[in-house]
């Protein structure tokens, strides 16, 4: 009798430590959403809200987006790390911090229409189609613009736009946009995408030489023109060229 209780004891003990610790270790071994909600929950506190990140809707955002299903399914237990992850094709989404401080930089309302350079996995689109009215994405690499759409339709952002294009050019039939935000970094701020913001909307974009560090713009049209100033220093993949 007492040998059984004690298995008994011993079963329960091991059942309730095993549940600790799935739900102890969540971005490490975790599969279940309720792990990724608790990841996201700690990488909005310890890596967004401790560096400053102060909007509520943006924060609000980060909490939301499921980010380990943009990444590839062996990627997806570091989704929530301090750092940018590969994508395919040579690509890479960028660190949560970033994200989130680009989209801040916006100052976005929600009957905001947005440009978005570079949709990659289609991450930074989700944030931004979580705050605004419509968000129009081009990606240059067909195949990881047609994944991007696939993983935004399914997880229901139909009001984010998806299309396979040369960013160089934006996406003039849809423009004026009230903000701007380029993931890929040019060498120099791309004319058609100054005349698709409109009077008053902000832009924020990675400039400077490739293979380097690029300074990371933010900037108002004003009177027709881009008045910038440099926020901090971030390397993100070069914005290339069409057929390069
Ligand atoms: N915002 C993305 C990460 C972007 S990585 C995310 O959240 O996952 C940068 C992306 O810019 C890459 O996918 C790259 O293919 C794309 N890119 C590079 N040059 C481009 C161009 N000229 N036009 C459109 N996209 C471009």
């Amino acid at each position: 009798m007492t040998g059984m209780t004690n298995t008994i004891i011993t079963i329960v003990y091991s059942l309730a430590f095993s549940i600790g610790f799935l739900f102890s270790t969540p971005a490490a071994s975790g599969r279940e959403p309720e792990d990724f909600a608790q990841a996201r929950e700690r990488m909005v506190k310890e890596q967004l809200e401790a560096r400053g990140i102060s909007d509520p809707a943006v924060l609000a955002a980060m909490r939301r987006v499921p980010r380990h299903l943009f990444v590839p399914p062996s990627q997806g237990s570091l989704a929530y790390g301090d750092f940018p992850l590969p994508i395919g094709e040579g690509q890479t989404i960028s660190q949560p911090y970033v994200v989130a401080f680009m989209t801040e930089a916006l100052a976005l309302k929600s009957d905001h229409r947005v440009l978005e350079i570079g949709t990659g996995s289609g991450y930074q689109a989700a944030v931004l189609g979580e705050l605004v009215k419509d968000v129009y994405t081009v990606e240059i690499i067909k195949k990881l613009g047609e994944q991007a759409r696939k993983t935004l339709i399914r997880l229901g952002y139909g009001n984010v736009h998806v299309k396979i294009g040369d960013g160089y050019a934006g996406w003039p039939k849809a423009a004026p946009f009230d903000a701007v935000i380029v993931t890929c970094a040019p060498e120099a701020v791309p004319p058609a995408l100054v005349d698709q913001l409109r009077e008053g909307g902000k832009m924020i974009i990675p400039v400077g030489a490739r293979g380097g560090v690029q300074r990371l713009e933010w900037g108002v049209k004003k009177n027709g023109r881009l008045k910038t100033e440099n926020t901090m220093y971030v390397r993100f993949v070069p914005m290339v060229r069409k057929g390069e």
